[in-house]
């Protein structure tokens, strides 16, 4: 491919970066401008009172597309592997490890014991192993879910088996922590896409914490961008995708109080799909395409919370699911892994909650008690071992550091009505991925295209 071919992406977020380190790998000359001061976008690092928070992606998934791109176009990541996953129910006797491959089954397993402590329960363990035995049945031939359109969600399509109050916990908590979403809310059909062998990918079970934060693989990913003749215009915001006769020709960005145009034949955006939007215009897009994106695109909310505290709340080097509480369905302790996050002798722990609803915006007084309460109830010692709460972050589907740009099979397709524009992102990879692989398999896919329209 020539050389002279001009690639402007916008945001340097994973998406972009992936496609941009593909890009200038292949001969494209390459310019990466980011509105902010540093690159990796939602993975960037946040540092409050000495400790380093990653405000948002933490694993980085061992196996599937983004460590196959890191390393075909050679970037250098610091990855301190963790291999395991702890569990824990409400009820049950605190955190057990789950083995690799038979995790649900223990799940269970904690489940019936749970059950049988209590004897007005002891009889569930039998309708709780018919459940699942149906469930399992099921499983196997989900396509009886209708493909018009969402259908029902997996909270409806799960109750037509079971109305076991800790096995729906159990299945909300595994959804929540994979998706981010409710189960009472995600359509039963982009559950069963994601659980599917094409996205093995998103798969929690062999992961990573990068030594300097995710942002760490968009810088390793920036590195072979500059390395190839490329550059990353840092502080420098995007004002307007420029285009004529139904083509980009640029973009009209603003840096240190300069406004300037930069040609391009070809325009890459990793702002998500609404910015996308509202860069290149209606004109420009067609009336028909606005609409559809505006009514696709479902942000996904999340409330994050950091702990610090004098002593390890947990001590394996893992990360954990937990069931049954208010929001939070999983945690990670994360000096366990990468101490030099924390000031000497101090410890830092993240915790994930769904919020109440993903569809409506949140309650913040209720999100803040609810997820404090449960990392209470998941530590009680929580004073003891000198515990405090350092942050909630509550970003509610108008915050722009929301867990997900749209829903998984709310995802976005990459080209747009210009030929030559495109869409990278965690809202535009293909059904059933999410977060930073289908940001990363986004980028694959808009590269692929990009490289058979220029050759
Ligand atoms: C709390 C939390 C926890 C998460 N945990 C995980 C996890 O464990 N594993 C995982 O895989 N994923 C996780 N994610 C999701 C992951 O962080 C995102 O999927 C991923 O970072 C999305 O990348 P992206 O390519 O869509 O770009 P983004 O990160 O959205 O980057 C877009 C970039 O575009 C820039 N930009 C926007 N507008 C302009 C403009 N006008 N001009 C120039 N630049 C602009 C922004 O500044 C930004 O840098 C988590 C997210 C959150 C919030």
């Amino acid at each position: 491919m020539s050389a002279s071919k001009r690639v402007v992406i916008i945001g340097a977020g994973v998406g972009g970066m992936c496609a941009g380190a593909l890009l200038a790998k292949q001969g494209c000359s390459v310019t990466v401008c980011e509105a902010i001061g540093v690159v990796g976008g939602r993975t960037r690092t946040q540092v409050i009172d000495g400790y380093q928070l990653p405000r948002g992606a933490v694993s980085f998934q061992l196996r599937g597309v983004l460590p196959t791109l890191c390393e075909e176009v050679g970037a250098k990541l610091d990855l301190r592997p963790v291999s395991e996953m702890w569990f824990w129910i409400k009820g049950g006797d605190g955190f057990v490890p789950l083995p690799a491959k038979s995790g649900i089954g223990k799940m269970l397993e904690m489940l019936m014991q749970v059950q049988g402590k209590d004897s007005t329960k002891a009889m569930a363990q039998v309708g709780l192993q018919l459940s699942m035995a149906k469930i399992s049945q099921a499983f196997k031939s989900p396509d009886i879910i209708r493909e018009d359109d969402d259908g029902p969600t997996f909270r409806a399509w799960l109750m037509q088996y079971t109305d076991n109050e800790d096995l729906l916990a159990l299945f909300h908590a595994i959804t929540s922590a994979v998706s981010a979403l409710n189960d009472f809310e995600y359509p039963a059909r982009h559950w069963f896409a994601h659980f599917s062998g094409a996205a093995m990918d998103a798969r929690m079970d062999k992961y990573a914490l990068v030594g300097d934060g995710f942002q760490g693989v968009s810088r390793a990913l920036g590195d072979i961008i500059t390395a190839n003749g490329g550059e990353i215009l840092l502080n420098t915001k995007t004002l307007a995708i420029n285009s004529a006769d139904g083509h980009a020709t640029g973009v009209t960005v603003e840096r240190a109080g300069k406004q300037f145009d930069i040609p391009a034949d070809v325009v890459i955006s990793n702002t998500g799909p609404m910015t996308t939007l509202s860069l290149a215009g209606e004109a420009a897009l067609g009336k028909d395409y606005t609409q559809r994106i505006r009514k696709r695109v479902r942000p996904t909310p999340i409330v994050a919370t950091y702990v610090v505290s004098d002593e390890p709340l947990f001590t394996p080097r893992a990360a954990f699911l937990a069931a049954g509480l208010e929001r939070i369905v999983t945690g990670v302790p994360l000096t366990n892994i990468c101490p030099e996050w924390a000031p000497d002798g101090k410890h830092l722990t993240s915790f994930y909650g769904t919020p109440k609803s993903c569809l409506t915006p949140m309650d913040k007084d209720d999100e803040r008690r609810a997820n404090v309460a449960d990392v209470h109830a998941l530590f009680p010692d929580f004073a003891a071992k000198g515990g405090r709460i350092l942050d909630v972050q509550l970003r509610d589907i108008d915050d722009p550091d929301v867990v997900a740009r749209s829903w998984p099979g709310h995802n976005v397709p990459v080209e747009t009505p210009l030929p030559n524009l495109f869409n990278v992102g965690d809202a535009c990879g293909p059904d059933g991925f999410i977060a930073t692989p289908a940001a990363a398999a986004s980028a694959r896919n808009t590269v692929n295209k990009i490289l058979a329209k220029l050759s």
